[in-house]
Parts: structure tokens; sequence; C-alpha cells
């Protein structure tokens, strides 16, 4: 019998280690630098939700696709690693290594921000479901496809539709479909409702949990919106610049949040009764073609110290109230 995400739910093991990568992009006829991920460590174990959190262009996009292996011609890994354990097997993304893609679909699997883009406009649902199972030398099984659709509340007669045919929410279904179809134990989640209205964002989202429950599987989430994550994310890293800066159990940072950056980013979230004004984070976010030296918060922020310009603090462990966060700021050294 081949191993599902269930048996494999206490071994899989995801460690980032100082993980940094780079675009090149062209600027008026020279070559620069985008430091998009920068420094980036934490590790996640068994059936656990981890949220990514950050403001648009804070490089958590690329960080996604570095996870997933999917690095392209003009974004590369500048040092560090990211490994999978998955009990019988282990994968590794560096600068010198990319064995991950020989995991994909079967033991890891990304669902991307657009699903129309993810999907061949020409080919019939049918199709695409067939080519994936053909692809992984897995049988095309009907009625097992079927079965899969109602897992993700959509009906069986779309299997003859083409992607355009079906509304945004339904085509998501799809994309979390293919996603699932071959049981894979981890799945990385790139702001997947951004497109959707906010009931059909609302049900993707109760989707994804309850499959990231039933699964056991290590589910990452990639999102700019920190009030979806307290009903999602058991863990949750916050991104700032490149970086992470605070990361710790979800439970933990929403009542003692440590670093400035996300003391910010919930004085932003909106509360039933609440009808005080909510004050945008002042300044404007890093250039990550040219960030800031120190700390890449420090031209925004109103704790900044000498060192905070000169230093980039490393993120360290802070028990705050027996959690155990990690915050990267000066003022908790
Ligand atoms: Fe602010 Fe300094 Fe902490 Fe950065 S290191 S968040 S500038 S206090």
């Amino acid at each position: 019998m081949s191993k599902t995400s269930l048996d494999l739910q206490t071994t899989v093991h995801v460690e980032a280690s100082n993980l940094k990568a780079y675009y090149l992009t062209e600027q008026q006829g020279v070559m620069k630098e985008v430091k998009a991920v920068e420094d980036v460590s934490f590790d996640i174990e068994g059936s656990k939700f981890l949220a990514i959190v950050g403001e648009s262009g804070c490089g958590k996009t690329t960080l996604a696709k570095v996870l997933y292996g999917f690095v392209n011609s003009n974004l590369s890994i500048i040092g560090g690693r990211i490994c999978y354990s998955f009990g019988d097997a282990q994968y590794e993304v560096s600068p010198t290594a990319n064995t991950l893609k020989d995991a994909w679909w079967k033991k890891i699997s990304y669902v991307p921000q657009g699903s129309l883009s993810a999907l061949n406009p020409v080919r019939k649902l049918k199709d695409i479901f067939l080519d994936l199972a053909n692809s992984h030398g897995v049988p095309f099984q009907e009625e097992k496809v079927k079965n899969h659709l109602k897992m993700v509340k959509l009906p069986p007669y779309i299997l003859r539709m083409y992607p355009f045919e079906l509304s945004g929410g339904m085509r998501q279904r799809v994309v979390i479909a293919l996603a699932t179809l071959l049981h894979p134990s981890v799945i990385i989640a790139d702001e997947p409702t951004s497109a959707l209205d906010v009931v059909t964002q609302r049900d993707i989202l109760r989707l994804l949990k309850s499959i990231q429950v039933d699964a056991k599987s290590t589910f990452i989430f990639i999102t700019h919106d920190i009030s979806l994550v307290p009903d999602l994310a058991d863990f949750m890293a916050i991104m700032y610049g490149g970086c992470i800066v605070e990361y710790g159990p979800t439970e933990a940072i929403f009542s003692r949040p440590l670093h400035p950056y996300t003391k910010f980013l919930l004085s932003t979230v909106p509360t039933i009764g609440d009808k005080t004004e909510k004050q945008p984070i002042p300044g404007s976010p890093v250039n990550l073609i040219d960030p800031p030296p120190g700390c890449r918060f420090h031209p925004r922020c109103p704790y900044g110290e000498k060192i905070c310009a000169e230093q980039r603090p490393g993120l360290v462990e802070n028990k705050a109230n027996s959690w155990e966060c990690r915050v990267a700021c000066w003022l908790y050294r």
C-alpha cells in the first residue's frame, strides 16, 4: 500500500536555514540585485499550519517559490538551504542542489495566487486531471477524481467544462483539488484567496483548514492579511523587507507581539465595536534593490537606536509568557 500524508504525519520536517534568494533585474541598462529573501530561518514539523504574513512587496511570494524549489533563471539562491524530511526521503533546495522537483505533487504541492493562470485554458478539466495523473504514473480513475471533487465541494459535471466556464471560487477549488489529488504531506498556498470576494474567501479558507486537519498535512500559507491568521494557523512568521522579524505560536504573537512592525500590523486589524481611526504604518516599504543597512525597519521604527541603523539583528529566542517566540530586534537584547 502506498504511503499517504496520514502515514507520514509524525515524520514531516521542514527546516529553512539562513535562506537567501535574490532576483537579478535590469534598471536603465544596469543589472541590479533585488534582495527579496534575506537570511530566513524557521522550522516546522508534523501536522501544523504556518502562516507567513507581511505587506505587499516584502518578499513573501519569492519565499514561497523558493520553499517550493521553483527557482527560475532570474531568481537565484545565494545562500542557506531548505531541507524537507518525509521520513523515508529527504529533499533539499540550496545554491548547489535542487532535488525538490522530484517530490512535486506527490509529497509537496503549491496553490498559486491566480487560479486562471494555473489552469490550461484550452483543456477541459477532465483532461487537466488526466494529465496530472499520467505525468506522475498514477492511474486515472474518474470515480476517485469525482469523489475528490466532492471533498472540495465541486459537482462532478465540471470535469466536462473548461476553466473559463467556472466562477473564480470554483476555479480556486479546482486548483486545490489538483494540489491535493496525490495526497502530498506539505502544501504551500500563496495568497490563495486574494482575488476572491469576502464570502468565497471565507469558504475557501475553511476548506483549506479542513483539508490540513483531515489529512494531517503541513501547511504553509502566505498572506498579507493578518486578520485571517487566528482562525487558521498554529504558528506564524512576520516578514518585513525580505527578513522574518518575528516567529512563534499564533496565540502568543496575537496576545503579546514583540517586534514593533508586528505591533503596527496588529493595530490595523479592525475589531467589532472599535471606532478608533486606524493609522497606517508611517513611511514607505523597503526598496529591496537598495535596502537600508542594519535593521530594515529602522527608517520607520519609532524605537530605533544607533545600533539599529548599523547592524541587522538576528532572529533570537525570547521566552514571552513561557511561549517560545523568536524576534529580530535590538530592543530584546
Ligand atoms: Fe526598531 Fe531597532 Fe527593533 Fe529595528 S531593531 S525594530 S529599528 S528597535
